[in-house]
């Protein structure tokens, strides 16, 4: 242990900065219903305009300004990037992301102030950690050694519950980990926007070595900035081979200590129930140099580890407290449901009354569950509650019908908008010879303003895992003469990641060549607006008229129509006309009747089925 020790004296590691302190919850944790204005921040600026334009007084900009490292007067013209930077600093919301390509200004919401910004109410918090590795490695035995070898006298009687989420004490310090292993569920997490782990353990099992899910989740782990503890498991068995591991792991970039990196790795044996404490006291050391606070004075903010319906209780949900203090009888809202907690329990089962940053926590008072990644607030009143998740609900309905997620044909536009300046790839192959020349092709496509990275490149086919990353860190997914699983299909359909699969290297080049130059042809996908059913044909002034019911959706006039007969398309072109009774109309909506005329064709029958659809650049 005294070794590890002297890893406190050491500068923070290389791979992150901790140089500026990020509050825990940042601005983007915050509830929509708490923003107040939007702000365009232009190019440049002086202090004194950006102080006025943000609604704060010139000393505050200035303090913040020193804070970063940067002396300027009330006269001195800040750049952009500055500029939002300690935006974002004083508690407003930046949407898109600064850079080089940027459009000169930005737009900014003001969110209520945190606390969290002042210094002096902050305290240090426990960290919250994930165990990931492959299948079998010993996940589950390293959890269940964990929760077992710190189960204090009191406690050994009491039943251990299951919430998601525990806590241990280590050295008076705590620790609280997340139940549930994996970098599926961490990344699920993640793609709800919910950043809930400060420190990940990889578990690599000392007798099999770095496996497919071995390097996944280091891909997972790096994607969030989340930096890495290796459990080395199975140290007990004979043919368990520590330095093979080592080299594996440095072959893939993990270099721990002993190697010259930073990365702490510690042998243990989940099974034997060895090594587990220098484990914990090693993930204080990190936690430490994290520099993990949060403010408990504050209401709370939460995270939901995961919910479900109770028969006798009703909506229960294990509730990560990211800062602040949560207590019984606080309003809440959390996801689109407002609440009110009636009653909390910790893992034990126990009865809380308050529970403060990083405790997980069992909370009863929801009219319903919530999804797993929700962000719990605290408000200040019921009202409150129910007010900001009326307005979430309308927001949902909002954000579904216009946000459109990253795909190669609209990358460019992004990056022109300023919205993006990084291409984040998953690459999958058929065979691991062709990861090689695939990624140096891809990489010689950065330039000035766009940047391609390649977030995890492996062989075999693309899996649910793959596509949440991609769903987490906003990218695409690339295959190589591989196949989609029919899981990860699912998932991408449903949350719109795009996934292409190539089976030339040259076309896959091209076309990220293209993307990233903004050359690439956009790709339409159909958008069914709905369906109505012919009931009747009658004569008008010569012309056969079509009498149809709309049984889904609308019917719009000028819109792109297919008739269906017998389940087969046997014309398609455009809705020329719509009449309900005598009078033209733009489009009828579902229980509706109405005439109408297709382009080009005459011999409606009753019974066929008009397909109403637009073509929409994907
Ligand atoms: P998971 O799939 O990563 O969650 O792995 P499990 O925790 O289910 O463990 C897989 C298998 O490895 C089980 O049969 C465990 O008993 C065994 N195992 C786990 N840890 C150790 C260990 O430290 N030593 C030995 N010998 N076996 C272990």
């Amino acid at each position: 242990m005294a070794k590890r020790r002297q890893n406190r004296a050491r500068p923070a590691p290389k791979r992150r900065s901790t140089a500026r302190k990020a509050p825990y919850v940042d601005a983007a944790v915050a509830t929509e219903a708490e923003v107040k204005q939007g702000v365009k921040i232009p190019a440049s600026l002086t202090v004194k305009q950006f102080a006025d334009l943000i609604d704060m007084s010139a000393v505050e900009v200035i303090k913040q300004l020193m804070r970063n490292g940067m002396m300027a007067n009330i006269n001195e013209v800040i750049d952009h990037d500055t500029a939002v930077t300690v935006a974002s600093d004083l508690g407003y919301k930046v949407l898109g992301e600064k850079g080089k390509g940027a459009t000169s200004a930005k737009k900014i919401k003001k969110y209520e102030r945190f606390s969290e910004d002042d210094t002096s109410v902050q305290k240090s918090r426990p960290p919250v950690v994930t165990i990931m590795g492959h299948v079998d490695h010993g996940k589950t035995s390293l959890l269940d050694a964990i929760r077992q070898t710190n189960v204090t006298a009191t406690e050994a009687g009491e039943i251990t519950q299951h919430i998601g989420a525990y806590q241990v004490d280590i050295n008076d310090q705590k620790i609280t980990f997340l139940d549930t292993p994996g970098h599926e569920a961490f990344t699920a997490m993640r793609a709800h926007g919910a950043k809930v782990t400060d420190i990940a353990i990889l578990v690599v099992a000392a007798d099999d070595g770095v496996m497919p899910q071995t390097l996944e989740a280091i891909a997972h782990a790096r994607a969030a900035g989340v930096p890495i503890v290796v459990a080395l498991n199975k140290v007990d068995k004979p043919d368990a081979n520590p330095q093979r591991v080592k080299q594996q792991l440095a072959d893939h970039d993990v270099l721990i200590e002993e190697w010259g990196g930073d990365v702490i790795c510690i042998p243990v044996s989940a099974k034997k129930q060895e090594g587990i404490s220098d484990l914990l006291e090693n993930l204080l050391i990190v936690a430490e140099l994290e520099d993990l606070k949060a403010n408990p004075e504050r209401n709370a903010i939460g995270v939901v580890i995961e919910a479900k319906l109770d028969k006798t209780r009703g909506a229960l949900a294990t509730v990560l407290v990211q800062t602040g203090t949560l207590r019984v009888g606080d309003p809440f809202i959390v996801g689109d449901i407002s609440g009110k907690i009636k009653a909390m329990f910790n893992d034990k089962g126990k009865h809380l009354r308050k529970a403060e940053p990083a405790s997980p926590v069992e909370i009863l008072g929801m009219e319903s569950v919530p999804k797993s990644g929700d962000t719990l607030t605290v408000t200040a009143t019921e009202k409150e509650a129910r007010i900001q998740a009326e307005k979430r609900q309308e927001e949902k309905r909002l954000a579904l019908t216009t946000t459109k997620p990253l795909s190669l044909s609209n990358f460019f536009s992004r990056v022109s908008d300023g919205d993006l300046k990084e291409l984040s790839i998953i690459l999958k192959t058929d065979v691991q010879g062709s990861i090689e020349p695939i990624q140096t092709s891809l990489v010689r496509l950065n330039n000035d303003e766009v940047k391609v990275n390649i977030l995890h490149s492996d062989s075999g086919s693309i899996t649910e895992g793959d596509v949440l990353l991609a769903l987490a860190s906003n990218g695409i997914i690339l295959g190589f003469n591989t196949r989609t699983e029919p899981g990860a299909v699912q998932i991408a359909e449903n949350e719109g990641v795009d996934i292409r699969n190539y089976e030339v290297i040259y076309k896959l080049v091209d076309d990220v060549e293209k993307a990233v130059k903004g050359m690439l042809a956009p790709t339409y996908v159909e958008v069914i607006a709905g369906h109505g059913e012919v009931r009747a044909i009658f004569s008008a002034r010569g012309n056969r008229v079509a009498g149809i019911y709309i049984t889904e959706g609308k019917i719009i006039r000028g819109s792109q129509a297919r008739i269906i007969r017998h389940s087969k398309t046997i014309f398609e072109s455009s809705v020329n006309s719509l009449k309900r009774f005598k009078d033209d109309v733009k489009e009828v909506t579902s229980g509706f009747e109405c005439g109408i005329g297709i382009e080009g064709y005459n011999d409606l029958e009753v019974g066929d089925i008009i397909e109403s659809f637009r073509m929409e650049q994907s």
